[in-house]
């Protein structure tokens, strides 16, 4: 029958097993047990008080370790021998260990040979041989062992097989109770010794080995055995005393022991982490390979530790060298940062931003120095409308925005801030900005502007004198024109040859000049600024159409035959204005008419382009241009070597004009010419 104490059932933990103490803790000071030990040890077993018959009480010692070690000297050590030691000085009662076999120390103990014995589990059947008392001395249980391979599961797998265990042990009760109660067939190989069982096993003598706890934790690793991963037996072990032993010593021991127990420093502790948690910490294989393993680790990790701290030491250097460089690149670029938490209010300012706005770096930046006294009045409220905007409508970036901030000496300078608006988690909205002093920009800028301002103005004052000299030019060239058709009119007769040559000369300067003093005002009013164009989507063939009008008289006379192949052409639509587009064209006609050969010819056609543009061409048979006059031939004034200035044929204003209104009208022109063979003049038109 089972135990009817009940007990606490200890656990597995950690991979080792420890024997479990006993409620009441433990204490932790094993240099204090080992002290006692020794002093127990010294002191001779003789000494002390009087046993029941004056004689010391003799303590039955079986090797069990590390319950009862009992070394070459048959000295025993061990958990139980510091116990007894520790009661026997605790009573007064002198002790002696008589060394003997299980089977023999509890005969022994029953013929009243051995008054005590430690290490017994309690049964029926023992406490009607000996004597118990109430407080169980330490508590334990086993494990089973086999070859690998054997039992995994549970007891009901031990029927049939042939189990080595210590004869007359509670375990081997047990062991018989679980048998008759399964109705299991097992054939006991009864051992002397927990090794011996361990040994039958190993010699396949026996399938399976049943030891105590401790005894399998210390011997496992090289038994070459496996331990099934089940307990059995769990009990408590008692110290059992002599049938004739007098019931007050029971109870004095007893008394004792439970007293030790409840106090968590007394030396029972001591004993139990000196034998169980200290000595009986036995090293498994693989914590020794997990200790190699972790000592390598160990020193890869001081190696590495030592890299790391040097790498960590030239990215620390790096990082200032960066950081300064970085302030100094700040300095510069004359450039700041901050931070601003708007829902807290922080402010963060680089020293870049300090610097600027020469604050010094013990200056306290608040949200109040900030909106109170950074902004300049002028553009504070714009700045912060700004950023608010950006942070109702979610922007993450924003930038540049250009306005004025205030030094703390009063001066205001000039800044391009960009921001980043960052929504954290929190929910908290976090500003980051850049800051530029760009004062000198604004400064350069503004001198630009004035200047460009002026030169508007004189620009203009120009075109003013311009146009109004050239019409104060043409009412005298009018005079001039009109008398000497007279002239030539009215006195034909009277004059000689030579004088008819020389109002001939006259005639023609005076419509040279008047052509030029007409394109002069043409171009001073096509350059000036609020010169008007209007593009409107307009025919290009009508365009051409009409310039075509205006030439045909001058092609007759030179019998110059114009081609217009526009007509196999469909509608072209442009977004030009018609006057002018058709000004370009007559100039470009009548170039390609007035610098043609004799009997030459004119064509008008299309070219290849942009898609977004219509390319109109006008190819004549004439003289040509050489290439390196493609660009100034657009230049005022500017005429090929040879070209009859004084014959009125042209005042090289024409083209200068016509780029100018092309341009206007977003289109384009060029040339393109083969010398003695003719030019193509090209015009791009913004096609619809
Ligand atoms: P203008 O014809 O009144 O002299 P333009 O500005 O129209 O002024 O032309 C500038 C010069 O370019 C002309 O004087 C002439 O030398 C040259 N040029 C223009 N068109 C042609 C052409 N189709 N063939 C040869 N030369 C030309």
């Amino acid at each position: 029958m089972g135990m009817a104490r009940s007990f606490h059932m200890p656990g597995r933990h950690g991979g080792t097993h420890h024997a479990a103490p006993p409620p009441g803790g433990r204490g932790g000071r094993a240099s204090r047990a080992v002290l006692i030990c020794l002093l127990l040890l010294l002191a001779p077993p003789s000494v002390g008080g009087a046993a029941p018959d004056d004689r010391p009480l003799v303590v039955g010692a079986y090797r069990n370790a590390p319950k009862i070690i009992v070394d070459d000297a048959d000295h025993p050590t061990g958990f139980f021998p510091d116990l007894m030691r520790e009661l026997s000085v605790r009573a007064g009662h002198p002790i002696r260990f008589e060394i003997c076999e299980w089977r023999t120390c509890l005969q022994r103990l029953e013929e009243g040979r051995i008054d005590i014995m430690p290490d017994v589990a309690f049964s029926e059947a023992r406490a009607a041989r000996f004597q118990f008392g109430k407080t169980p001395a330490l508590y334990s249980w086993s494990y089973l062992y086999t070859r690998p391979g054997g039992i995994v599961g549970g007891l009901a797998e031990l029927d049939g097989q042939r189990v080595a265990i210590l004869a007359d042990s509670i375990q081997e009760t047990k062991l018989r109770e679980f048998s008759q109660e399964g109705g299991w067939t097992i054939e006991t190989v009864r051992t002397a010794s927990h090794a011996e069982s361990f040994a039958a096993v190993g010699s396949g003598r026996a399938d399976v080995a049943i030891v105590n706890h401790l005894f399998g934790e210390r011997m496992e690793a090289d038994s070459g055995l496996i331990r099934a991963q089940f307990v059995f037996n769990a009990s408590a072990l008692y110290l059992a005393f002599a049938p004739d032993i007098p019931r007050s010593l029971v109870d004095e021991f007893d008394s004792l022991l439970a007293r030790l127990q409840s106090d968590p420093h007394s030396p029972y502790f001591d004993a139990y982490e000196k034998w169980f948690e200290a000595a009986s910490v036995r090293v498994p294989d693989w914590l020794r390979a997990l200790a190699a393993v972790g000592i390598v680790i160990l020193l890869s990790a001081l190696v590495s530790g030592v890299v790391l701290r040097r790498r960590i030491a030239s990215a620390t250097k790096a990082l200032r060298h960066s950081t300064s460089k970085l302030q100094e690149a700040q300095r510069l670029a004359r450039l700041g940062d901050f931070s601003w938490n708007v829902d807290t209010g922080e402010v963060e300012w680089s020293n870049g931003l300090r610097r600027l706005l020469e604050y010094d770096e013990n200056d306290e930046i608040t949200f109040e120095t900030v909106a109170e006294g950074i902004h300049h009045p002028d553009d504070a409220e714009r700045i912060m409308a700004w950023i608010q905007r950006g942070i109702a409508e979610g922007a993450t970036s924003m930038g540049p925005a250009v306005y004025r901030l205030v030094r703390k000496t009063g001066e205001a300078i000039w800044v391009e801030t960009n921001i980043e608006i960052a929504r954290e988690a929190a929910g908290r909205t976090v500003i980051f900005g850049t800051c530029q002093d760009i004062s000198s920009r604004i400064e350069m800028e503004q001198a630009l502007l004035e200047a460009k301002v002026e030169a508007e103005q004189a620009a203009r004052a120009k075109s003013v004198f311009l146009a109004s000299m050239s019409h104060e030019f043409r009412t005298p060239l009018n005079a001039i024109i009109g008398f000497s058709e007279v002239l030539q009119m009215s006195a034909n007769d009277r004059l000689t040859a030579k004088q008819h040559e020389q109002l001939s000369d006259i005639q023609t300067a005076a419509h040279q000049l008047y052509a030029l003093v007409n394109d002069v005002l043409e171009l001073t009013h096509a350059e000036q600024i609020d010169f008007h164009i209007a593009p409107v989507p307009s025919s290009l063939r009508q365009c051409v159409e009409e310039a075509l009008a205006q030439v045909r008289f001058l092609a007759a006379s030179r019998n110059v035959a114009i081609v217009n192949r526009l007509d196999e052409e469909g509608e072209i639509l442009c977004r030009i204005d018609p006057i002018r587009a058709r000004q370009v064209l007559v100039n470009i006609l009548s170039n390609a008419i007035k610098y043609n050969r004799p009997d030459g010819r004119v064509v008008i056609d299309l070219g290849e382009t942009r898609p977004d543009r219509v390319r109109i061409r006008v190819s004549d048979t004439g003289r040509g241009i050489p290439e390196s006059m493609y660009g100034s031939i657009f230049d005022v004034f500017s005429r090929l070597e040879g070209d009859p200035f004084l014959a009125g044929e042209g005042t090289g204003v024409g083209l200068t004009i016509a780029k100018n209104l092309v341009e206007r009208m977003g289109g384009d022109i060029g040339v393109k010419s083969v010398v003695g063979e003719g030019s193509t003049f090209w015009c791009d038109f913004p096609k619809i």
